[in-house]
């Protein structure tokens, strides 16, 4: 078994550096257990998070212990009753190629619905937290204008097609125009902000003449402040992730933006995909018939070998990703 661990704590920007690459022999499941292969591993922001020793929305990784996180992988032997060898799984053991896992922990994966890899993405976690910030918090009415920030990534890029079965009208903001025309050409989004390239105020005020009624907020920091200066009376606005300010090394003082929420009387309102684990299901359902009515695109960027995981991760913070960033390391 090969796996990666966290060997330091990054200051600021993480680095190749902070990961130690260690072999060691596969274990024999016990009973309620299964010996899983991987085929895919999921890399994502939230894990910057994980790499401090501080709050953070998730518990912080260990030093010297694995990098957990999603993956997809195969049962190679079970000790567990619900499982038999062969099965497709969906878990959290992280960046290894084999791992013994409990069997309660473990998400059976359809290989008929959709290709095994959305597990990870639109029919994962991140089709969920698109589904439920933007459903259970920013709630778009048709017409009503959704911004979405970090639109070309994973999460974002479901925001802006599940606005847009809502009949409202999308705008997308992401730093590069790959992803901008996607957005348009692709999935149909009304308009796009570059916010490397064009000048931020203006853009968004020629692409939202009519103000801002739900902000779907992935990036935080001066992107964010711009489009909360342009929302409407009883705006809602989902923060999901606050991607920019990740990697800052100390804190941002931006401005005090109760006066906008006061004045607009808009809710602001952080959540996380577990809180709604109790709906899950039903939505998982609900995101699958999207995607095989053809009304629910998924992008996949996929980096090909194990050795590549932490590329892959560090990726996310210089925008390589076009949609959900997998790394594929074993075949069926
Ligand atoms: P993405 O696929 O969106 O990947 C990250 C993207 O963020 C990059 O492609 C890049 O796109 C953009 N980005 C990177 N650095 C910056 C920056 N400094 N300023 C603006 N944009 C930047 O990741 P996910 O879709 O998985 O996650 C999106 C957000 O949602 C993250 O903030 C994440 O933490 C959060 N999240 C929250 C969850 C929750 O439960 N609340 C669950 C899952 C995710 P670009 O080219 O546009 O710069």
């Amino acid at each position: 078994n090969r796996k990666i661990i966290l060997d330091s704590r990054p200051q600021g920007m993480p680095e190749p550096r902070n990961f130690a690459f260690q072999e060691e022999p596969a274990t024999a499941p016990a009973a309620g257990e299964v010996l899983v292969k991987t085929l895919y591993v999921s890399v994502d922001p939230y894990m910057r998070g994980r790499m401090n020793a501080g709050k953070s929305y998730a518990k912080p990784y260990e030093v010297g212990g694995v990098m957990g996180g999603g993956a997809v992988g195969q049962v190679v032997e079970s000790a567990a009753d619900s499982f038999s060898k062969g099965d497709i799984v969906s878990g959290g053991w992280g960046w290894q190629t084999l791992a013994v896992v409990g069997a309660a922990s473990l998400r059976p994966i359809d290989r008929e619905l959709a290709p095994i890899s959305t597990a990870l993405g639109v029919l994962g976690m991140t089709g969920l937290t698109a589904y439920f910030g933007l459903l259970a918090i920013g709630d778009p009415q048709p017409g009503e204008t959704v911004v979405v920030s970090g639109a070309g990534g994973a999460v974002g890029m479901i925001v802006a097609q599940l606005a847009k079965i809502k009949g409202a009208r999308v705008v997308g903001i992401s730093g590069s125009e790959l992803k901008n025309s996607y957005l348009k050409q692709e999935l149909g989004v009304d308009a796009v902000v570059n916010y490397k390239t064009d000048e931020l105020e203006e853009a968004l005020e020629a692409a939202c003449p009519d103000g801002v009624d739900v902000y779907f907020d992935n990036v935080g920091g001066e992107i964010s402040d711009a489009v909360l200066r342009r929302i409407n009376k009883n705006a809602r606005i989902p923060i999901c992730g606050q991607i920019s300010l990740y990697n800052l090394k100390q804190s941002d003082q931006g401005p005090r933006v109760q006066s906008i929420l006061l004045t607009n009387t808009a809710l602001m309102k952080g959540f996380l995909v577990g809180d709604y684990a109790k709906d899950s299901p039903q939505a998982l359902k609900e995101l699958a018939g999207w995607l095989q009515e053809g009304k629910l695109k998924h992008a996949e960027n996929i980096i090909e070998g194990f050795e590549r995981i932490p590329e892959a991760f560090l990726g996310l913070f210089s925008g390589d990703n076009l949609g959900k960033q997998l790394v594929k390391v074993a075949e069926v």
